[in-house]
């Protein structure tokens, strides 16, 4: 039997759901259980539409990546052009073509100074493995095989590939399986432990440092204003490359073009995917500094061994540089900024409302809602799993953190995201607290 379009009913979708869809980061026994909640068909702006003409507003941006927003048809057009005119041809070795070259231009124009030159993956988890090998591999060039240590923060989230994972602080993905890569170590987020970390173990075994400049899946979490200044600096100081896992980050979400802006400080090296197409096509990157591409140049012995067959697909890469334009011509990074104070503004309001609305906060559109149960023993269970049904419910998707005794709310939607739609996000919120509480 054939799928043809939607035409097939839903049982039988829910059906072949169960029976033949793995799906990703899911729960497998609710999957066969219940089958799939939601079947999407559609989506328009900060809108999805489902199988049932259900329309739901799309808080988190799918996976934080539909930057732009739904439903872009010139998006669409392009990617139906170069499709017809050259899909995909290999960038390997010395074969090139016009998409991935002024892509890579572009990106060299938007990042910040002495980031120039970029090596294009598939997504965000195959950036960071991309750039723990190339870390590892520049000490080699360097005379400094032993540093190979990698170390990341508590709380972090760096994807799913082996090393990913494995710099991955947030310990139920870790305990998805057993034997990750060695050489992966988690600090405390303060520069102290960092500095204690370097003591014991040796900057000369230390390759790189890994941040999100705000971590996402972890909830939403920014560090003190200067923590990464200071993290750089003792980089620095002990010659270790400091990489900013900027794929949630990146490409307006947090009020600038990437996240380090908000710091002040210029990364060795920047891992981005999501944001790059806004989600309309799989492309990653990995941006490296001036020195770093000067000293592989002057370095290298032979070949570069590390290359996906998707690095840089054209069809990908033209999408990636119409986003960019989408990005630049509407100045939805501004928007970002301004729609982020509305919507902290919304929570602000949230918070005086609900008195289980602990700290709020938002940088850009990336926002967090701490539950605050304390003290009421109705609320022994975390509170976040029954919220974000109830704004299901009512139209509104959005996810809820639970790892390690959070209960937290977090929210990202479109940057083309207006001050109507904020507001409505906030009164479904508001009608969900209402009824939770
Ligand atoms: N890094 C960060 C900060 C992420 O949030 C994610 C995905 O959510 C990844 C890396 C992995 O990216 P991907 O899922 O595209 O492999």
């Amino acid at each position: 039997e054939e799928i043809k379009g939607l035409q097939v009913d839903d049982h039988k979708l829910a059906e072949w759901d169960k029976k033949h869809f793995l799906h990703p980061t899911s729960s497998i026994k609710q999957q066969q259980e219940e089958g799939p909640a939601l079947i999407f068909t559609e989506g328009e702006g900060i809108y999805l539409k489902d199988i049932h003409g259900k329309k739901f507003i799309d808080g988190l941006s799918s996976l934080w990546n539909v930057n732009v927003g739904h439903g872009r048809k010139e998006l669409g057009e392009v990617a139906a052009e170069q499709m017809s005119k050259l899909a995909f041809s290999s960038a390997f070795a010395t074969f090139s073509h016009e998409p991935a070259i002024q892509l890579a231009k572009k990106i060299a124009d938007i990042t910040p100074e002495g980031l120039n030159t970029v090596f294009f993956t598939s997504g965000g988890s195959e950036s960071n493995d991309t750039a723990f090998k190339l870390v590892r591999h520049y000490w080699k060039l360097k005379g400094q095989p032993d540093k190979k240590k990698v170390v990341s923060r508590k709380k972090s989230y760096h994807g799913v590939a082996m090393g990913a994972t494995s710099a991955t602080g947030l310990k139920p993905f870790r305990d998805f399986t057993t034997s990750l890569a060695p050489d992966f170590y988690y600090v405390e987020s303060s520069p102290e432990a960092f500095r204690a970390f370097i003591e014991t173990e040796g900057a000369d075994t230390i390759a790189a440092f890994i941040s999100e400049p705000v971590q996402g899946t972890g909830g939403v979490h920014f560090p003190p204003k200067d923590y990464f200044k200071e993290i750089k600096s003792i980089c620095e100081e002990n010659d270790i490359l400091f990489i900013a896992d900027e794929v949630i980050t990146g490409f307006g979400r947090t009020g600038t073009f990437f996240g380090v802006e908000q710091f002040g400080i210029i990364p060795d090296i920047m891992s981005v995917a999501k944001g790059i197409t806004s989600g309309y096509a799989a492309l990653g990157g990995v941006i490296i500094s001036e020195k770093i591409h000067q000293d592989l140049i002057d370095l290298s012995d032979g070949l570069f061994m590390h290359g996906y067959t998707y690095s840089g697909h054209p069809t990908a890469c033209a999408v990636a540089l119409k986003n960019i334009e989408i990005i630049e011509r509407e100045d939805l990074v501004a928007n970002s900024k301004a729609m982020g104070e509305e919507m902290l503004a919304g929570f602000k309001w949230l918070q005086q409302e609900h008195d289980i609305v602990g700290e709020v906060r938002a940088l850009g559109l990336m926002g967090a809602i701490e539950i605050f149960r304390e003290g009421n023993e109705r609320f022994a269970e975390p509170l976040s799993p029954k919220i974000v049904a109830e704004s299901l419910e009512r139209g509104l998707i959005h996810r809820g953190v639970i790892y390690e005794g959070a209960d937290t709310l977090i929210f990202a939607p479109p940057i083309n995201i207006n001050k109507y739609e904020i507001n409505k996000m906030i009164n479904i919120l508001h009608d969900v607290l209402s009824v939770v509480e």
